[in-house]
């Protein structure tokens, strides 16, 4: 009889433990999951970051990655990385540095050193500065290789959506602007064409389809960019320009945002509006303008 007890102490006890043990775990995955707060997903959300005069453009892809594509002038690294995070972001997924200039490297010497990425994509031509050398310092740093990117890389897709690079189709060493990565993110029936400083001599050698519903106007809305031909071919509804209020290179130029208005285009400036979001679920697009600036770090 007292064996019977015990062994049912026993068994009870194993009971007990194997309960407390199953009950921990759950309560575990549940904290865990808590304070993860993954970004929602299923949604493009692309952010045209005001760094003034440059471009930095961070996307929320539908399926819970993230993408940078530049980075702005120096200063700007420490609060692009806390915009990132304040998204809910704890790594940049995909990194594209457009070309090697400062408006766009400026401060990713910084992100690569102090965030978390996973690829990083760059056109095949190098700059003698030393920010660029300290770019690919950084990487090495990190123990990150440079892939190649060139029209016909794609960069990831998934379910209806992809980010897919379209140009540079050739290195222009003479011309920096002209070996810019473009990139067309496509989700669903909406897409958005990112042109980095690509000028007309490069838009003219893409060979895929350049239409897009939001078209990030080249090269700071200059007049080398957006010509009638570009704008009849990519026909977006809504147009982006990045560049800093009262510029010394009188970006945008006055003949750019005729040709978008007469195109019928929404126009979005980042001097104006600062940053800019976009967010689409694959049909409808909405944009908001009231978020702040990116400030530089003192
Ligand atoms: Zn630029």
């Amino acid at each position: 009889m007292k064996n019977k007890l015990l062994s049912s102490l026993k068994i009870l006890t194993a009971c007990l433990l194997t309960a407390a043990i199953l009950c921990s775990c759950s309560l575990e995955y549940i904290l865990f999951g808590e304070e993860q707060e993954a970004p929602p997903e299923g949604k493009l959300s692309v952010h045209f970051l005001d760094v003034g005069q440059g471009d930095s453009i961070f996307a929320e892809l539908p399926n819970g990655e993230s993408m940078l594509v530049d980075a702005g002038d120096n200063y700007y690294g420490e609060n692009i990385i806390k915009y990132i995070e304040s998204e809910g972001f704890k790594k940049i997924d995909y990194l594209v540095a457009t070309h090697p200039h400062a408006d766009h490297i400026g401060s990713m010497p910084y992100i690569v050193r102090n965030f978390e990425i996973g690829s990083i994509y760059m056109p095949k031509v190098s700059a003698n500065t030393s920010l660029y050398e300290n770019l690919l310092k950084s990487l090495k740093s990190k123990g990150l290789t440079v892939k190649n990117g060139k029209a016909g890389v794609t960069i990831v897709s998934g379910d209806d959506f992809s980010a897919d690079i379209i140009a540079p189709v050739k290195i222009d060493e003479k011309n920096l602007n002209n070996c810019s990565i473009v990139i067309k993110l496509s989700y669903g029936k909406r897409s958005f064409l990112l042109t980095g400083d690509a000028e007309t001599g490069e838009m003219k050698t893409i060979k895929s389809d350049l239409s897009a519903d939001v078209l990030k106007a080249g090269h700071h809305g200059s007049k080398t960019s957006t010509t009638d031909k570009i704008l009849k071919s990519v026909n977006p509804d809504i147009a982006v320009i990045s560049c800093g209020k009262n510029n010394d290179y009188g970006h945008p130029d006055e003949d750019v945002l005729k040709r978008l208005k007469a195109a019928g285009c929404s126009i979005y400036r980042t001097d104006k509006h600062k940053t800019v979001v976009i967010e689409t679920d694959g049909e409808s697009l909405t944009v908001e303008t009231d978020h702040t600036s990116i400030k530089r770090a003192s």
